[in-house]
Formats: structure tokens, C-alpha cells, sequence
């Protein structure tokens, strides 16, 4: 029995020992007729418990970057719907062989409660499998989501779908995310995935390759694909990262048993990597959007946890200079590539306060595990070879460093 069917096999006690509680109160108000109408009704509600986790990683997001948006937007006084969250923490980001990760070993360490060395997918360094939160949700019966701004074969989303040895290897990515057959991957990359959207279309996917099509999609697997590679973040001809987030809710909130769903704001690093302030703030800003997308509907679900956290911190970045009142503001990166410092985590919902301190960012999944009730987690599939001659020459396509 795992912890959700536990709490529903509480309530229920529950409710047989308040009905049994009550009809004995019956009896003994029935001698008591001075207020028979005051009589109180008792009513059990089921407690808050964690059905639905909505993971959500800003790429290369540090508190800088997240400082730099909530001042232009929000002003000096105000704060991102991120930073309204309750419950604040903090997280380690080094990798197996790099104080410095990048964003293959840190989504492998949030996704699999395991560091590993830079460039690697999902899997050890010397090539075992390691199984993905998204993959052990799936096994628990839950609806699984993924959805980012990059392409979906980039590694932070293909740390939750599949395994690889390089980061680059975008065929063995693509054939990861076909093998799970998540609910819903919504992202870029069409060009990459093209050979294989034809299988998606054979296994049951309705694929959209526009807003549109994605707003009309009533289906129970849905794979949408709004750009060659990258999106753009804009909004512009492709839907927002806030709307992806919406859509991924909407079909997987039917799934009575719960659902996992992973939101990567990915072009925040992008941004970074250029050291480019006007690039970056509404990427910044779109990435919270989705965030109080997600928040709404956990205030109103009830049983929905929303933990928003970064894989790594990209640009060294700071607010060097500025006005007293915050209008002005100096926004500057001191690097092209990421830094090592420590990420901000922020949680909302039930069990929320597991989120609070100082830890390492593979506790993030094995946290996520243990609240929806999971005990093979974390786990390593050591039967499972890497497959012959699926290097990183495969595919050329996804080899930017991010
Ligand atoms: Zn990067």
C-alpha cells in the first residue's frame, strides 16, 4: 500500500468512526431538545495529501537573474509569483566529475536522485540506468508531463525521458521519449523528432505543430512541436510557456490517480550564455508566468504540490549598480557559462515544508518520492545495457552546450 491509498483507506476509518461518533450523539442530543436546531452537522473533509507534483526548472536561473526580473516587473517592493511561494530553500548544483554541472547532470540529479558526470543523461558514469521520478510516476500510475521552451530532446527534459551517455545523442533521446510514451511533451525540436513523429502518430499521440492545434487537442497523449529547434519564449506564432503549462494541466488533471509534471523555463540560459539582460528578463518572466499557472491551480486542486527550483546558475549574473527606487538597475553576467553557487527552491501545497533548508539537489527527487508514496526510488536498472554504436555522432542536431 503506498501513501496516497493509505490516506484514502484513513479517511475512510475516518469517516466510519465520525458516523459512528454521530449516531451515538444522536441519541444522547435526542434527550436534549432545547436547540434542536443549533444541532451541529459534522463534516469530514478529506485531508490535503500529494496527488499531483508539478516540478518546475528554470535553466541556468539563479537569484540574480530571478532578483533582476522581480525588479524590472515587479519593482523594488514587489515580488515574482515565484517569491510569494511559502516555502523557500536551497540546493547544491556540482556533478560527479565537475564542481561546475551542466544542465545533463543536474537534470540527472533532479530527476534521478543521482549525480553523474557532466554530458550524461539518466544514467552512472560507467553506464547503468537510472530511473527517472517522471519514469517511477508513470510505474505508480500516474499521467506524466514535460514541458519546456527548448527542444525536447535538449537535456534537461530528456533527463526525465530518457537515457544517454552524451547529451547529444538526440536519436537515442527521441526513442526515450517514444519508449515511456508520456501523456504530454510539449516543446521544440520538430526538426530533430521529424523521423519520428510519424511512430509518435502510430502510438496514439495527437501531434500539434501550432497553438491552435494544440488549444483544439482533446486527447489523452498529446505531442506538440512548435519549432524547427528552440522555441522562441515569445509567444509569438507558438504558444507561451504559462499556456503549455495550462494545457499539460488540463489533460493530465483528469487522471483520477494523479499526475508528474515537469516545466523547464530553458531559455533563461540561453539568455545567460549570450549575456544578454533584454533576452533574458521576459524569458525570466514568462518561466513565472507558468509558475502562478501551475500555483492556481494547486491553490484551487488542493492536492497539488509545486516546487520551483534551477538546474545551475549561468552567467555568474548580478545587479551591479542602480537607483534607489529600483526603476534603474545594472543587470550584467560576468561569465559566458554557468557558475557553481547554490539554487533557490521554492515550494507551495501540501507537505511543502519538505522543501525548507539546505540541501543537495538529488534530494529533490527523492523528497518528490517519498511523498507520493514511491519506495523503489531512487533506483538503477542494472540490467539494462546502453545500446551499441548510439554515441554522440548519431545526431549532431542537439550539441550545443546549455
Ligand atoms: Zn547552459
Amino acid at each position: 500500500m503506498n501513501r496516497r491509498q493509505f490516506i484514502n483507506l484513513m479517511i475512510s476509518l475516518l469517516l466510519i468512526t465520525v458516523m459512528a461518533f454521530t449516531s451515538g450523539c444522536d441519541t444522547k442530543s435526542a434527550a436534549d431538545t432545547t436547540h434542536p436546531s443549533t444541532e451541529p452537522t459534522t463534516t469530514v473533509e478529506s485531508l490535503p495529501y500529494v496527488k499531483n507534483v508539478i516540478l518546475l526548472i528554470g535553466d541556468g536561473m539563479g537569484l540574480a537573474h530571478i532578483d533582476a526580473a522581480r525588479l524590472y516587473y515587479a519593482g523594488r517592493e514587489g515580488l515574482l509569483n515565484m517569491q510569494q511561494m511559502p516555502v523557500t530553500g536551497f540546493i547544491t548544483s556540482y556533478s560527479a566529475n565537475n564542481l561546475i554541472t551542466d544542465s545533463a547532470a543536474a537534470g540527472t540529479a533532479l530527476s534521478t536522485g543521482f549525480k553523474t558526470n557532466n554530458d550524461i543523461v539518466a544514467m552512472s558514469p560507467d553506464g547503468k540506468t537510472y530511473t527517472t521520478i517522471a519514469e517511477a510516476c508513470q510505474k505508480e500510475g500516474l499521467s506524466i508531463g514535460i514541458v519546456t521552451t527548448t527542444s525536447i530532446l535538449d537535456a534537461t527534459p530528456a533527463a526525465f525521458s530518457s537515457h544517454a551517455m552524451a547529451r547529444g545523442s538526440s536519436i537515442e533521446i527521441a526513442q526515450g521519449f517514444l519508449k515511456n510514451k508520456f501523456n504530454v511533451v510539449l516543446g521544440g525540436g520538430a526538426n530533430a523528432y521529424k523521423p519520428l513523429i510519424t511512430k509518435a502518430n502510430e502510438l496514439g499521440y495527437k501531434v500539434a505543430l501550432t497553438e491552435e492545434e494544440m488549444d483544439e487537442a482533446d486527447c489523452e497523449y498529446l505531442m506538440g512541436l512548435f519549432n524547427a529547434s528552440n522555441m522562441t519564449g515569445t509567444g509569438v506564432n507558438e504558444p507561451t510557456i504559462a499556456e503549455m503549462t495550462k494545457k499539460a494541466i488540463e489533460i493530465l488533471g483528469k487522471d483520477e490517480d494523479g499526475f508528474f509534471l515537469m516545466v523547464e523555463g530553458g531559455l533563461i540560459d540561453k539568455g545567460s550564455h549570450a549575456q544578454d539582460p533584454i533576452y533574458t528578463l521576459p524569458q525570466t518572466l514568462a518561466f513565472d508566468e507558468a509558475v502562478k499557472t501551475a500555483v492556481d491551480f494547486a491553490a484551487l486542486d488542493e492536492n497539488t504540490l509545486v516546487i520551483v527550483t534551477a538546474d545551475h546558475e549561468t552567467g555568474d549574473a548580478y545587479i551591479g549598480k542602480g537607483n534607489m527606487d529600483g526603476k534603474e538597475f545594472g543587470y550584467f553576467f560576468g561569465i559566458k557559462d554557468h557558475s557553481g553557487v547554490s539554487l533557490p527552491v521554492f515550494a507551495y501545497g501540501p507537505e511543502s515544508e519538505a522543501f525548507m533548508g539546505f540541501y543537495d539537489n538529488t534530494d529533490i527527487p527523492k523528497k518528490i518520492a517519498a511523498l507520493l508514496g514511491i519506495e523503489k526510488f531512487p533506483f538503477i536498472l542494472e540490467s539494462e545495457p546502453v545500446a551499441e554504436g548510439t554515441t554522440s555522432e548519431t545526431a549532431a542536431e542537439t550539441s550545443v552546450a546549455n
